[in-house]
């Protein structure tokens, strides 16, 4: 790790500004290429590779065959929408800088910790109106954790209220480090059985809850705490059972204490395009959406046994005893929320 901001590089696939779906407030979101975890319902396939890669925007190719004159690899041929053979690219980008039409474009981009902690400085005035701030997600933080790390160094220095969203799935020290940095933590528990977790992820969930319960313990410390709010991805055919339900609250009522609250999340599968984009297999081609109504009685299992959940972006079920949700739920952010003067406004929102 180096301390020069200008020098440390990262591999983004997308910076979304003025997000207002993801936690509260309207919110930068930095999505970190490259993952250790091979999700079966993964909706942003263009952020597992930690490469950078070309996509192939089908619709839009006019047939002009200049991608095929560039390119030295022989990977594409005259056909339905020139497809790249992605076993003969070798990622020289040669046909994105031809295509006159967009049809070939880039996923991923090399940025230094000043160009990104620029472009979420820009947001800030935006941030404090709302109690938002920056998420920096993936993929998966914990692939370039020196980056992320100073990204969100930069931003504590700059005022803004910071978040991050992990599988959990890399080094104690590293998460550790991070989590220092951090206001909000977004924690995921997608299968919590080992073998399960294995064929629908590609890993073990050992380290994984492991971590979590490093964290739990880390946070309990820190004052003020982030807040670590557990995230259950619920997907149709895999997890979206009530025994699974169960055992997760089995596990959080016996191994953690300081945890915020339990969002659960409906799988939907707009990622499906993107999949044909990169060449690669969907899994979950033609499975069906689950509506944020389906999860009410999954949120109840959880309730029941007083645990603070809700469906994403939904109205809480229930409120335990001593943790409050939903128009108090990102109270802690307002401590460390910037100020900003009229003037300070003003000269950010002429940058
Ligand atoms: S990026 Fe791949 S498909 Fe495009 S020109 Fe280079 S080798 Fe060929
Ligand atoms: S250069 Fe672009 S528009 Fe032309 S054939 Fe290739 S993909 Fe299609």
């Amino acid at each position: 790790m180096t301390n020069d901001t200008n020098k440390t590089t990262g591999t983004v696939f997308n910076i979304r500004r003025f997000s207002l779906h993801d936690c509260k407030g309207t919110r930068t979101l930095v999505f970190m290429k490259g993952c250790p975890m091979r999700c079966r319902w993964c909706s942003n396939p263009e952020g597992l590779n930690s490469e950078i890669q070309v996509m192939d925007n089908l619709s839009l190719c006019i047939g002009c065959g200049a991608c095929i004159k560039a390119c030295h690899a022989g990977a594409i041929s005259a056909g339905v929408s020139y497809l790249i053979d992605r076993k003969k690219c070798t990622g020289c980008l040669a046909c994105v800088k031809v295509c006159p039409s967009n049809s070939k474009t880039v996923s991923g981009e090399r940025k230094t910790v000043d160009e990104i902690a620029g472009i979420i400085k820009r947001d800030a005035p935006f941030f404090s109106h709302s109690n938002g701030g920056v998420t920096i997600g993936g993929g998966e933080i914990l692939m370039q954790p020196d980056f992320v790390k100073e990204v969100l160094q930069q931003c504590r220095h700059d005022n803004i209220s910071t978040a991050i969203e992990t599988s959990g799935y890399g080094s104690w020290d590293e998460l550790a480090e991070i989590a220092a940095l951090c206001d909000i933590i977004h924690y995921d528990i997608k299968e919590i059985d080992c073998d399960k977790h294995l064929d629908f992820t590609g890993v073990k969930n050992i380290l994984i809850l492991d971590n979590l319960k490093k964290l739990d313990a880390l946070v309990g410390g820190f004052d003020p705490k982030p807040m670590l709010i557990l995230r259950l991805p619920l997907i149709r055919g895999y997890n979206l059972l009530e025994k699974h339900i169960e055992k997760v609250a089995e596990f959080i009522k016996a191994n953690l204490k300081n945890y915020h609250s339990i969002e659960l999340l409906p799988f939907h599968n707009f990622g499906g395009q993107k999949y044909k984009k990169l060449g690669m297999p969907y899994a979950l081609e033609n499975r069906k959406n689950i509506a944020p109504e389906e999860l009410g009685k999954y949120t109840k299992l959880l309730t029941d046994k007083g645990l603070p959940a809700r469906v994403q972006n939904g109205k809480p079920i229930v409120v335990a005893d001593n943790i409050e949700i939903d128009h108090t739920h990102y109270s802690t952010m307002k401590r460390r929320t910037p100020k900003w003067s009229a003037q300070q406004q003003q000269v950010q929102l002429v940058q």
